[in-house]
């Protein structure tokens, strides 16, 4: 590419002379006609992985990797005077996802695509996104967050497809974007919206007429749930997401020739979650409009459709009121009730039927039912799924479970956020391990080699000096690079355990007050946007952010502790934060994260893993052994078996326990509510004293000790750097190409 050329043409000047908005809008243009250049797999069957969300960061620099033309661009633009992180800054984010799962789905387009499978991604596009975070008064308020403009990486398309609500009908546009895979063939995530979007809608902050659905359906990701309009929003967005996508699958297969008696041998349907579940009944009532009788379409789309299981949450399995959907979807009730019907009679067991005694429809038990295959996305979530939460249908269809190990791109998460580690791994490996990612066990040659150990540790402070200069210009954050660099970045939930990591802050707050002083300076480092009407978890973020406040006008605790909460946590920051960390928080109370994939992508940057064994981090454990990680906590069966017994009392722990009352105690102390919320703070007291729900205090000595015991090894710091070289050699199992190569081979058979 002759970048100088393309800008001369487009501006009638030099790039030199050129701003950064118009290098990025050039750049944008010409990547977006090579992606679209590069072929698209071809085969008879096709994959169609539909999902609520796609979580895909800026593509800019991602292209440009994929294509191979990151480093010749980067050198042009620096022959102009021009820095090509200042190119990447003017990209929005799009916003289109929320967390670990609308990850999961981005980085399996970049997999699919890498490994040449023929295979788009299918979702909604989202015109203001989540939402944007901004700390007001120590809590989290929210805003659109627009992330659409004239250069984005959109493509219109002339497709329209008519989706019915009753007798309201919408017109779904189809957008594509395309998705390059490294060194690869390109595939589309495709993504439908609503013609007749009306963005005047929004009011104040995210506020909007729920009720307007011809105008409304795509201006927000899972917009709040806590009222009526809300929940039944949501199903309008599910029904306008499959019913565009079915027809689009339909029209594909067709055109190939299939006659869709044999659907599935053109189609496999990967539904991410129990969002896209109405794709079944929507399918099934499509092919027997078009002559096919309905049973058969039943059988049909079962043979075509696989389900991925993303959480054992009771309270996030979606289940909806048979009157809900009556309103919304009324052609699909009847189908549903069918599919009921036939389960009835095959099954007693109330727990696998699809529609319960109080009349709501249980999405996930369509999926398991219709679907040929269900997986869970880490090994323990998956023995979770078949032996406790799913077991009544794992004794009637133990060949459909199956586990698929999540994993992460490594062109974003290793070669694009951690440029100068990947060049040194190059430098001692060769660059085999780019697509072929098990090569990174090569590195353990290297695991007593005092340079090599040394060059690790000054890539890492690099990082950190990176990070603390980002976070400066950014968000006004100051920290100090040669602290510890604690992170936990990741949506605020209960049961990931945010507030243990806050009580731990109390305490060693506590700790430095009464004269015991760390030996290296820790940095705390909190990353999570809350649900807006999860009440909670906004009186954690409530909390982190005013212990920020107090601990900076603190003198005698400042040099040693410092705990900043960075505001919007999204893919950009996250790209900068975790290739500067040295210790990856994973705390979940153990048996309630599936997998995350946020812990693969610390492990992959050389950061140690503090955390429970929970998801994919018993994997991670596995791979690493005792000495590379730090686990604790009770174990999953423990918790699972304290749940049965319903035998959790926290204010047990409470009364007995000296450092967690007074760590408790002090969220409600005299120094707190000078600074804080009354309403909040006291909230939240009552919250861990009189509840607990996820456990915290039964793991809260074994979590400080564990934590001391990790600062204490950073202080021999070859040691340490051993334990990240053996981190970084063993990620090689958590590339989403050797996850996407299981499904294909398993379940796609593409
Ligand atoms: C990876 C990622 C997540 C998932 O993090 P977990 O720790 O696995 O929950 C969430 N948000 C963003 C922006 C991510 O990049």
């Amino acid at each position: 590419m002759n970048l100088n050329e393309i800008l001369y043409s487009k501006y009638g000047k030099d790039g030199s002379l050129c701003t950064n908005e118009e290098i990025y809008a050039a750049l944008l243009c010409e990547v977006n006609r090579l992606a679209a250049e590069k072929k698209s797999p071809e085969s008879k069957k096709k994959l169609y992985y539909v999902s609520a969300e796609f979580l895909i960061g800026k593509l800019l620099s991602n292209n440009l990797i994929n294509l191979a033309l990151y480093d010749d661009v980067k050198n042009q633009l620096a022959e102009m005077g021009k820095n090509i992180c200042e190119i990447e800054e003017i990209e929005n984010e799009p916003s289109l996802g929320n967390g670990g799962l609308g990850r999961l789905a981005a980085c399996f387009l970049d997999s699919i695509a890498t490994l040449g499978l023929n295979g788009d991604g299918i979702g909604l596009n989202y015109h203001f996104g989540l939402f944007r975070q901004v700390f007001k008064e120590n809590a989290q308020t929210a805003i659109p967050d627009r992330w659409l403009n004239d250069d984005c990486w959109l493509n219109k398309t002339d497709k329209i497809y008519p989706v019915m609500f009753g007798n309201v009908v919408v017109a779904a546009r189809l957008y594509e974007i395309n998705v390059t895979g490294y060194d690869s063939t390109s595939n589309k995530l495709r993504l439908f919206d609503v013609e007749g979007i009306n963005e005047n809608l929004v009011t104040s902050g995210i506020d909007f007429d729920k009720t307007a659905i011809t105008q409304n359906l795509t201006l927000f990701l899972y917009p709040d749930d806590s009222d009526e309009d809300g929940r039944l929003l949501r199903i309008y967005q599910q029904y306008f997401m499959v019913s565009a996508a079915a027809q689009l699958i339909l029209d594909e297969c067709t055109a190939k020739g299939c006659n869709l008696h044999d659907l599935c041998d053109y189609a496999v349907i990967q539904i991410n979650d129990t969002h896209p579940t109405m794709i079944i009944p929507e399918l099934i009532r499509l092919l027997v409009q078009r002559g096919i009788d309905l049973d058969e379409a039943i059988e049909i789309v079962t043979r075509t459709c696989a389900y991925t299981n993303h959480t054992i949450l009771a309270e996030a399995l979606e289940k909806w009121n048979i009157s809900q959907l009556k309103k919304v979807v009324p052609q699909l009730v009847p189908i549903m009730e069918i599919l009921d019907d036939k389960v009835r009679r095959k099954f007693d067991e109330p727990a696998v039927h699809i529609i319960d005694k109080d009349d709501r429809v249980h999405m996930a038990h369509i999926d398991i039912h219709y679907s040929s295959s269900v997986n869970g996305v880490a090994q323990l979530h998956t023995e979770i799924l078949k032996n406790e939460e799913l077991n009544s249908f794992y004794e009637i269809y133990p060949e459909k479970f199956n586990n698929k190990t999540n994993g992460i791109t490594f062109r974003r998460w290793l070669m694009h956020s951690n440029p100068e580690l990947s060049a040194f791994i190059t430098e001692l490996i060769g660059d085999g391990w780019k697509k072929d990612a098990d090569e990174l066990e090569k590195l353990l040659d290297f695991k007593d080699n005092k340079e090599v150990l040394q060059k690790l540790l000054s890539i890492k402070k690099e990082k950190k000096i990176q990070l603390k200069n980002y976070l400066m210009e950014k968000q006004s954050l100051e920290i100090d690079e040669n602290s510890i660099y604690d992170i936990q970045i990741k949506r605020l939930h209960e049961y990931k355990r945010q507030q243990l990591n806050a009580l731990y802050v109390i305490h060693k707050y506590l700790e430095i007050k009464a004269g015991k002083l760390p030996t290296t300076p820790i940095t705390v480092i909190f990353g999570a946007k809350a649900a807006p009407a999860y009440i909670i978890a906004q009186d954690i973020i409530h909390l982190i952010l005013c212990l920020q406040e107090l601990i900076a006008a603190d003198d005698d605790v400042k040099p040693y502790l410092n705990v900043i909460m960075v505001e919007n946590y999204n893919v950009t920051l996250a790209e900068k934060l975790i290739p500067a960390c040295d210790i990856s928080e994973q705390i979940s109370l153990a048996s309630k994260e599936a997998s995350g994939t946020g812990n693969m992508k610390f492990m992959l940057n050389g950061a140690v893993t503090l955390g429970t064994e929970d998801g994919a981090n018993v994997e991670i454990h596995q791979l690493v052994g005792d000495e590379n990680i730090y686990i604790f906590g009770d174990d999953s069966e423990t918790v699972v078996e304290r749940y049965k017994e319903k035998s959790y009392v926290s204010k047990d722990y409470y009364t007995k326990n000296k450092a967690i009352k007074e760590a408790v105690d002090f969220i409600i102390g005299d120094e707190m509510m000078k600074l804080g919320d009354k309403v909040r703070l006291e909230r939240l007291f009552k919250e861990l004293t009189g509840k607990d729900w996820f456990m915290t205090f039964p793991d809260f000595d074994d979590y400080v000790e564990t934590r001391e015991k990790a600062y204490a090894d950073y202080e021999n710091s070859l040691e340490w750097a051993e334990k990240m070289l053996v981190n970084i050699a063993k990620a090689g199992y958590f590339s989403s190409d050797r996850t996407i190569a299981q499904y294909n081979k398993d379940i796609w058979k593409l």
